[in-house]
């Protein structure tokens, strides 16, 4: 039998170090970097600047974009992967927030409906002798209807109160003592880092963007007027080397948290016009947290609220809460011992079956880039083009939810917490010309994204092409979307409320033998692509085994990563074109030399080796698991120390004991769930 790397589409007469010749081919986007003037350069590969380089190259502008590390290296990847409103905007007043995300969720199922899934929600009711708090179910019930009425509605469903019964058939392990009732609404779900590459290929393959990684911004050309005319890029894969000069008419600054550094690089001086803010993530197996649907638990005796989300395809759940406010290093967010006590503690307050640090098989961190309060930019002209007002009117709260948001509890006054800063984004233009877009959400990219393009289109003049005006991507079918003829089923809600198509409309590649819900997983990721992503398996079954023991991730897939989604490293493949390492980090370790053995006939590697990268990549998940204080890999020393504190031995008592801090929230108790009338949390990221 021939080697793997030469199953499909690859001859068996290709060289080592041969790139496949694909259109999001990176050496080609590199080349055309090189050789062609562009009327848009976007700048950082996460969600936001995509979401410019799709709806740039949608109107018809020839555009570029680099990012530094892997797309979706950044934010991008770590969200709570949630496609929503977000109640608690509400609670803050901001209804036009609300109003514009709700409505970019439903052109997101329309747009990716293989990507993005209807995903309801619990909020468990608790109270004493069988009766919620009158003021806690009254603040609940009127959040609820202002979310459906704000847009929810556009889902399909309306929130619904639910019986203790029903509540317990969704979260069977949650604590009986105080439960009274629960409410059940609904939002969506997308895994982040596939939804942006999603963007990226959409626009690459189908409006012909030039886009790589690896590629770093370090200075900006500017003409003899001091104009902004394109920028010095240093290719940066491992074991490359060398610089590219691009030339653009707009450059475009979609940095992130990052945003203020290029900023730097552009006006000369360090603004601090974004505030980082950290929100962390635990993975539990799905047998010691079992949730069929989300659910949104408060933090007794804290103003934050946990969410539990089950992962889409697979016997695990995650575990999230709002961020905080972080000074620390932005290349190194860390989910900490502390954030791990953390969230395990508000579990263990409201669950039967104790959590402990041995359960987590995967966390991650990562940084909201949120605005800084107040907008200290007083040396650019800032274009923020109006978006439709909503009902309502801005930031101008409704009678009903004025009263809402002055019950007893509720965080309605402003603070200096991170939770409460604005989701809200921001378009500035630098006096060179520089558009720097900050803030947002996931959910509200392609409005980012829109509202940055008129931007630039305005400042291309006459040189941009006619009908550049008009912003195509309201309706525009992401990559892999099946056509909308097809999607009435795909919308349809998981199990057993459920999210995905019916596998036998998955994907049928004569000749490969699949299980029913790995196809389907397969379709929430690749959608009308399956197809493609097993051809190389058709005469080679080994293609269909999991790459990573118990996570729904086959082997073919590192091919299709590496041939046609830009994969260059194992991590690029283990953390983003699948989510092994935020599943399960330990059997990812432990899969990375064969994922290097995949990649290796497919990836050329100047200078270096595959196996030093899965080398590398193993490291990374042990300093991971370290500075979290979880137990290592297998094999693998305890680390004497990585600037936080060791593990416990038993890993059980930091998730058990009565009171735990963080540095942002105090005190809580971790004894006994939302106990009276005294608050109604914020109810989810
Ligand atoms: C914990 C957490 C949970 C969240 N949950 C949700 C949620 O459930 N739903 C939701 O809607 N939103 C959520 N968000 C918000 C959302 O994730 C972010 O708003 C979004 O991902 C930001 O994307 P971005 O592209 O602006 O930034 P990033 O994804 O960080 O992208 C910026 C990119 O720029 C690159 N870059 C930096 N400098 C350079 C340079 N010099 N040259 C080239 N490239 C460069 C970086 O490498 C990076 O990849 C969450 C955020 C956090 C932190």
């Amino acid at each position: 039998m021939p080697p793997l790397w030469q199953a499909g589409v690859v001859s068996s007469d290709a060289p080592p170090g041969a790139t496949s010749p694909t259109p999001f081919d990176r050496a080609r986007a590199l080349r055309r970097m090189t050789d062609e003037t562009f009327d848009v350069l976007v700048i950082g590969g996460g969600i936001t600047g995509a979401g410019v380089a799709l709806d740039a190259a949608a109107r018809g502008l020839r555009t570029a974009l680099v990012e530094r590390h892997d797309f979706a290296s950044g934010t991008s990847s770590a969200s709570s992967k949630l496609v929503h409103g977000g109640i608690r905007y509400l609670q803050q007043g901001d209804v036009r927030l609300v109003y514009e995300a709700l409505h970019e969720r439903q052109r997101l199922l329309r747009n990716a409906p293989h990507l993005v899934q209807l995903l309801p929600f619990l909020i468990p009711l608790f109270g004493r002798d069988g009766v919620v708090g009158a003021g806690v179910a009254r603040a609940y019930a009127t959040a609820l209807w202002l979310y459906d009425l704000t847009g929810g509605w556009r889902i399909g469903r309306w929130h619904r109160r639910v019986d203790r019964e029903e509540v317990l058939a969704h979260f069977p392990t949650l604590r009986t003592d105080r439960l009274v009732a629960g409410f059940v609404y609904f939002d969506a779900q997308a895994d982040d880092a596939r939804l942006t590459l999603a963007v990226l290929r959409t626009a690459a393959l189908d409006f012909g963007a030039a886009v790589a990684n690896y590629a770093e911004v370090v200075s900006l050309r500017r003409d003899g007027d001091g104009m902004t005319t394109g920028a010095t890029v240093r290719r940066c894969a491992p074991g490359e080397s060398g610089e590219i000069q691009i030339r653009a008419r707009v450059v475009v600054n979609a940095t992130g948290v990052w945003s203020d550094d290029v900023r730097a690089l552009d006006e000369g001086t360090h603004l601090r016009t974004t505030r980082p803010a950290k929100g962390v993530h635990v993975t539990v197996p799905a047998s010691r947290l079992p949730a069929d649907i989300a659910a949104v638990v408060p933090v007794a005796g804290d103003r934050r609220s946990i969410f539990i989300v089950p992962w889409p395809d697979g016997d695990d759940v995650y575990v999230g809460t709002t961020d905080t406010a972080w000074d620390g290093s932005l290349d190194e967010p860390a989910c900490t011992p502390d954030d791990v006590a953390y969230l395990l503690g508000a579990i263990n307050a409201v669950a039967t079956v104790p959590l402990s640090s041995a359960d987590v098989t995967g966390v991650w961190a990562g940084l909201r880039p949120l605005l800084a309060p107040p907008p200290s930019l007083s040396a650019t002209q800032p274009a923020t083009p109006a978006s439709p007002p909503p009902p309502g009117g801005t930031r101008r709260p409704l009678a009903s939810l004025a009263r809402w948001r002055r019950q007893p509890g509720l965080s309605s006054e402003p603070g200096d917490r991170t939770a409460d800063l604005s989701r809200r984004h921001r378009v500035l233009v630098s006096p060179s010309g520089v558009v720097t877009v900050t803030g947002g959400k996931l959910t509200t990219y392609r409005l980012m994204a829109e509202e940055t393009v008129d931007v630039a289109v305005r400042r291309l003049g006459t040189l941009a092409p006619p009908g550049a005006t008009h912003c195509p991507t309201r309706h525009l079918a992401l990559h892999g979307a099946p056509p909308a003829s097809a999607r009435g089923k795909l919308a349809a809600p998981r199990k057993p409320t459920g999210t995905g198509p019916e596998p036998a409309d998955a994907a049928c590649t004569p000749d490969v033998h699949l299980d029913d819900t790995v196809r389907q997983a397969l379709w929430a990721r690749h959608g009308t692509e399956t197809d493609a992503v097993l051809a190389p398996a058709i005469g080679h079954p080994e293609l269909l085994q999991p790459i990573v023991p118990g996570l729904p991730y086959l082997r073919a897939e590192v091919l299709w990563a590496a041939r046609h989604e830009m994969a260059v490293t194992v991590d690029d493949v283990l953390s983003r074109r699948t989510r092994a390492t935020l599943r399960d980090s330990r059997a990812a370790a432990a899969a990375a030399g064969e994922v290097a053995d995949l990649l290796a006939p497919i990836i050329g590697r100047p200078g270096g080796s595959l196996a030093d990268d899965a080398r590398a990549y193993a490291a990374t998940v042990d300093e991971q698991l370290a500075r979290a204080g979880l137990a290592p890999r297998a094999g693998v020393p305890e680390p004497s120390a990585i600037g936080t504190p060791e593990p416990d031995a038993t890993g059980t008592p930091e998730t058990t004991t009565p009171e735990t801090t963080t540095p942002e929230t105090g005190t809580f108790e971790t004894g006994t769930p939302g106990t009276d009338a005294t608050g109604v949390p914020e109810t989810q990221q």
